[in-house]
This record gives C-alpha cells, sequence and structure tokens, in this order.
C-alpha cells in the first residue's frame, strides 16, 4: 500500500497525471479499471482531471454526478483510444450499469476507465480492478490511498517523486 498526502487539488492532479503516464502504455487484454473511493468532497473528481489531462483530454471533465458515465477519446498520450468515466453516487442497481453496456466496456482492451464510488458495483468489477482511496483531512489536505496491485502497475519512484 503506498499513502501519499496532497496538500491541494493542483498536487493531487499531479499525482493522477504522473499515475497516467505510468499507464499509459501498458499491455493490458482487457480495460484497465480503476476505482475511486471515499466521501463527497474527498477529491475523486479531482484526480480523474488530472488524470484526464496528463492523457490529453481537453474537454472539460465535468462532475459525473448528474451524469452516470462519460468517455473522452484519447488522441494524444498512450496506447489507449479512451477514458471512461463513471460516476455510480446516484446509481440505484448495478443492473443499470449493465444495461449500458458495462461488461462490454471493461472487456474493451482500448480503455482505461476510472469509476467514482465503485463500492456500489461491487458484484460487477472485474477481479483485477484496482482500488484507490481519498481521505478528507483538512480543508486542502487530503490522503490518496493506492492498493498494491495499483503499486506494482506503475513506477512507484514517478509518483514518490512529486512529494
Ligand atoms: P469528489 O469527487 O470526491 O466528491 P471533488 O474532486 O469533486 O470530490 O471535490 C474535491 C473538492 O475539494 C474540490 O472543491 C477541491 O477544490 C477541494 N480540495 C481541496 N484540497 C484538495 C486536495 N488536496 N485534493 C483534491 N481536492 C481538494
Ligand atoms: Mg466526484
Amino acid at each position: 500500500m503506498l499513502v501519499l498526502e496532497t496538500k491541494s487539488p493542483k498536487e493531487t492532479q499531479k499525482i493522477a497525471g504522473t499515475l497516467a503516464k505510468e499507464i499509459a502504455n501498458k499491455f493490458s487484454d482487457s480495460a484497465i479499471v480503476i476505482t475511486l473511493e471515499g466521501d463527497l468532497g474527498s477529491g475523486k473528481t479531482t484526480f480523474v482531471r488530472g488524470f484526464a489531462r496528463a492523457l490529453g483530454v481537453k474537454e472539460k471533465i465535468s462532475s459525473p454526478t448528474f451524469i452516470l458515465m462519460k468517455t473522452y477519446p484519447l488522441r494524444r498520450q498512450g496506447r489507449f483510444k479512451h477514458l471512461v468515466h463513471i460516476d455510480c453516487y446516484r446509481l440505484g442497481k448495478p443492473k443499470e450499469l449493465l444495461h449500458l453496456g458495462f461488461r462490454d466496456l471493461i472487456k474493451d482492451k482500448d480503455g482505461i476507465i476510472l469509476i467514482e464510488w465503485a463500492d456500489k458495483i461491487k458484484k460487477i468489477l472485474p477481479k483485477n480492478a484496482v482500488k484507490i482511496s481519498f481521505r478528507h483531512i483538512s480543508p486542502n489536505k487530503r490522503k490518496v490511498i493506492f492498493s498494491p496491485e495499483l503499486v506494482e502497475i506503475k513506477n512507484r519512484g514517478a509518483i514518490e517523486a512529486y512529494l
């Protein structure tokens, strides 16, 4: 496990961007699924913004609390062709996501999928999903906790270099 402390939204985005670049060329025979857990305002969407921007997404990343799922094409960095941002906050049942084609989405090796409030869809998450948790410490401080699988994926040193 790797626990990082960030002191601003910008720093959180930088950590996210570093991770994005680390995995941008990773081989995978299915989608890369990253789950983001933590209370409202703990920094999940902020993290997605930094992650997407580092992969060349220019479009504004909406807070999809009102949207369940949004896909952004990736044209610049790495081998992945699209980034999918999912927010399960308002999701009733996991089934609703299955109706939107979630199974095909997670099979697609061209995709990176970032899922907020993923604990709501535990039952349908792939086993190889990697987990990042966020904790609210003080107004501008957050803890970002990477699961062991994720620490394997990326170069730990590159992320730690930002701290
Ligand atoms: P979530 O998606 O988890 O609900 P958001 O990323 O939408 O959270 O919101 C986080 C809020 O906290 C934003 O208003 C952001 O500006 C603020 N914030 C303050 N400090 C930090 C930090 N270190 N990292 C991320 N967000 C922070
Ligand atoms: Mg959010």
